[in-house]
């Protein structure tokens, strides 16, 4: 009777976790990881450097209906690329820092259309849209969308099951790029590589592949607590590692090393985009889980709240000094490093696939 009741608070409680208003963004800057990503990009796609831009012909009816595309942003609303000072994303959701696009009719490289469109999925085009019971325990449509729990993992509420459906969608936009490049349509075809590449990108952050870390239940406000608090833990690890690669890509010092793990990774051979994404979940949830517990005793108990608490610069200096800090950013190196072959190791397999000709030994 007790262990039923214990399973039942612990069902609501992750109903309840999970199944907040508050999209959670995978890493904050997907555009500046794929730009790292790319900076020995292979041949085929540096040889895209002018692309014309143009209308979408595609009826992708799975997304949500008041998604609006966007190809460039006024000069105004511009952000710079890399913020001088800190900057919390998860904060300020909208602001889209290093972003470039190029209007209708104009011409923009490849490599700008992946690094720019790598963010897209993060633009509410998958809110709204998901329903059911498994739904509200990933975070809600948009979380089910970029998130997968592998088979043979625990989580609620089918345990050992697969549940979520980033592989999918990769896949799905995988095989749009493939309709794409087939009619000449090189613009649409990056763009939806670029979409492809942020969910593969997505599954190498343990936050993505692990359900929840014991650590951040709160007992004395069980149930509002514990979504508040997880969130904290989660907006705070993004943007951390967002301003860590901000900072390293300023200065060319600081952490470095992150950027090096990403730049340096050799590209993984892939031959099918879905199960490729499976084993990148499977490698962040066995190696990455860690992170969740860490990034409690990391963050700090300052984090540790039922309101919306983020990561300032204050913080930041605070947590320098904490021993944690070696244990979290070896995990994220290997997540990095495991991310950016499986993103260099697809772009190889597309070049193959989709651009005949295409070297093989790119
Ligand atoms: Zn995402």
């Amino acid at each position: 009777m007790i262990f039923r009741g214990w399973k039942l608070s612990i069902g609501l409680t992750l109903i309840l976790v999970f199944g907040g208003t508050d999209n959670l963004f995978g890493w904050a800057r997907h555009n500046l990881i794929t730009q790292i990503i790319m900076e020995n990009p292979p041949v085929w796609v540096k040889e895209f450097s002018q692309v014309k831009v143009n209308k979408s012909i595609y009826e992708i009816n799975s997304l949500n209906p008041k998604f609006n595309l966007i190809y460039t942003i006024p000069e105004k609303s511009k952000c710079p690329s890399l913020p001088s000072e800190f900057v919390s994303y998860a904060r300020n959701p909208d602001r889209k820092y290093g972003f470039q696009g190029a209007p209708m009719g104009a011409t923009i490289s490849a490599l700008q259309i992946l690094a720019d469109f790598s963010d897209e999925p993060d633009w509410d085009m998958d809110i709204d849209v998901e329903t059911g019971q498994v739904v509200d325990f990933m975070g809600g449509s948009q979380g089910y969308r970029h998130m997968y729990y592998p088979a043979g993992t625990f989580h609620i509420p089918n345990p050992f099951m697969p549940q979520g459906k980033a592989p999918e969608r990769a896949e799905l936009f995988y095989e749009y790029a493939r309709e794409a490049f087939s009619q000449g349509d090189y613009y649409w075809g990056f763009r939806f590589l670029a979409r492809a590449i942020h969910y593969l990108e997505d599954l190498a952050n343990p936050f993505h592949t692990v359900q929840l870390s014991t650590k951040f239940i709160m007992k004395e406000d069980f149930f509002q607590g514990t979504i508040q608090n997880t969130k904290n833990y989660h907006f705070a690890y993004e943007d951390y590692v967002a301003f860590l690669m901000v900072q390293a890509q300023r200065n060319k010092k600081g952490q470095a090393r992150l950027l090096k793990s990403i730049n340096q990774a050799l590209a993984k051979k892939m031959e099918n985009i879905r199960v490729a994404a499976q084993d990148l979940a499977g490698f962040s949830n066995r190696e990455g889980a860690a992170l969740l517990d860490l990034s409690f005793d990391f963050f700090g108990e300052e984090f540790r709240s039922n309101q919306k608490l983020y990561l300032n610069a204050g913080k930041i200096k605070k947590m320098d000094r904490r021993p944690e800090k070696e244990r979290a950013l070896a995990i994220t190196e290997k997540m990095l490093a495991e991310m950016s072959s499986v993103v260099k190791g697809f772009l190889d397999m597309a070049g193959k696939e989709l651009v005949p000709g295409t070297d093989s030994s790119d």
